[in-house]
């Protein structure tokens, strides 16, 4: 009998809440470790949110970024797998709950739920504004674009009234990468699509409250940015706040009223909605504070990972990014780290291996910039961003699929999955 056992003869349990890139990590470093496994999400897929934007814009199908979780974990002979959604966690009683499942005791816990849209209080953003977080936000952007433009065919009245006018928030990646998709789409596609329609009748305006975009960048990548979505032909405008929104007006702090029926909201997130009940002291943005082991400091069992844990990097002294590399490398120290302890063995202090900051604006032009501020732009810089992004996706077979799915969209800029599909 292993020397980790209670006097029960059980193994230790690691219950790991989230399947996203932190829990699927730790799951996967658990593998051989004298435990019991239980990884809960509310899906029955493995998100991968860095390619949700091409599914908003007809570029990938659903399943090119939802993965079976079960699949996952087939030969995870230690790990079980639940569909559920977490409602409530008793860290001193060391207890999840859950909506159906009954409550769950743990000996260590990963807490990996990840984080949600944040709308800073603006005024119908919560009810009208179109959030790209999850595989269903996607799918709703897709079919709402469908919608607009098939309305608009039919009633080109409409195309006055903002139809085709798409507001996006947010200047950081997931605002920029989403305005270049949606421009590439709304030029290159629906104008064949819909030959009545003249390029300027379709409008992509970009809103963003600070001075610049890609405020995270050197320079140089910024002034290639705006260089690259005002070739999309993507309206910018910094500086501005946005007020309110309807069905069909985005208000601007400075008075403008803007006639768009869809406004696509990239602008902030905030950690997973239960921490708050935790009963922590939060950092900014809802994130749960960990100590170099990734540790929760007052409840050591409980390892906090991914957006919703505030990282302080080792090298620069700064709270790591929300990404998904920092995700999965966290997820994979908390389950070594656990299976390490549990064998008696030394643990070590997380040190995020970094791969550079990127994203992609359109086909063939992406922006990098790497730890030592040397900066990559173009079609160098799509390379690497699918170098890096590959490695994050789960299996071999995913990579593959990913690789001709990417190829063949390079090749034929064809947009095959805009369809709508009634349920
Ligand atoms: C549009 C977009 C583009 C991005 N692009 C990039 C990029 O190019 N490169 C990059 O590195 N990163 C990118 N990111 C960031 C990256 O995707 C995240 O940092 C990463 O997904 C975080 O992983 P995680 O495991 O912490 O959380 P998540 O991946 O969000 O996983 C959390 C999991 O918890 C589950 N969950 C949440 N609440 C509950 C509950 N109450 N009960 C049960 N289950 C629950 C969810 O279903 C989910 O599966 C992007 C993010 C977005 C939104």
């Amino acid at each position: 009998m292993s020397a980790a056992r209670d006097s029960n003869g059980q193994r230790p349990r690691v219950l790991i809440l989230g399947a996203g890139f932190g829990g699927i990590g730790a799951t996967h470093e658990l593998k051989d470790s004298e435990v019991d496994v239980v990884l809960v999400d509310q899906h029955d897929y493995h998100t991968f949110q860095p390619l949700l934007y091409q599914v908003a814009t007809g570029l990938l199908e659903q399943p090119a970024v939802g993965h079976p979780i079960r699949d996952l974990v087939h030969k995870q002979e230690n790990a079980r797998v639940h569909q559920d959604t977490v409602t409530g966690l008793d860290l001193d009683a060391r207890e999840a709950r859950f909506s159906e499942l009954e409550p769950l005791t743990y000996d260590y816990l990963v807490f990996g739920l990840g984080a949600e849209v944040n709308f800073f209080g603006v005024d119908g953003a919560q009810e009208h504004a179109f959030p790209l977080y999850t595989l269903a936000d996607a799918v709703r952007l897709k079919d709402h674009v469908l919608q607009k433009w098939e309305a608009a065919d039919r009633k080109p009245d409409l195309i006055d009234d903002g139809a085709l006018h798409v507001v996006v928030v947010g200047g950081g990646p997931t605002g920029i990468e989403t305005a270049g998709a949606l421009a590439e789409l709304y030029h290159g596609v629906f104008t064949k699509d819909y030959p009545d329609v003249t390029g300027e009748q379709a409008r992509i305006t970009l809103v963003e409250a600070g001075p610049e975009l890609f405020p995270m960048f050197k320079p140089d990548i910024r002034a290639y940015t705006e260089e690259a979505l005002a070739k999309r032909d993507v309206e910018v405008l910094t500086g501005e706040v946005v007020e309110s929104i309807t069905p069909t007006r985005v208000t601007l702090k400075s008075g403008t009223e803007l006639k768009a029926h869809t406004l696509v909201w990239g602008a902030g997130l905030q950690g997973n909605q239960l921490v708050q009940s935790l009963g922590l002291d939060l950092e900014r943005g809802n994130r749960i504070g960990v100590d170099q082991e990734l540790r929760i400091p007052s409840h050591p069992e409980v390892y906090a990972v991914g957006d919703v844990a505030a990282i302080t990097d080792q090298k620069t002294s700064q709270v790591l990014p929300q990404l998904g590399s920092v995700a999965l490398q966290a997820g994979e120290h908390a389950g070594e780290t656990i299976a390490r302890k549990v064998a008696g063995k030394e643990t070590k202090p997380f040190k995020y291996r970094d791969k550079g900051t990127m994203a992609t604006i359109g086909r063939g032009s992406a922006v990098v910039q790497m730890l030592g501020g040397r900066t990559m732009k173009g079609k160098a810089a799509s390379m690497a961003w699918g170098t890096v992004h590959l490695a994050l996706l789960p299996t071999n077979e995913d990579r593959a699929k990913a690789v001709v799915d990417w190829a063949g969209a390079g090749f034929t800029h064809q947009r095959a999955a805009r369809i709508t599909v009634e349920t």
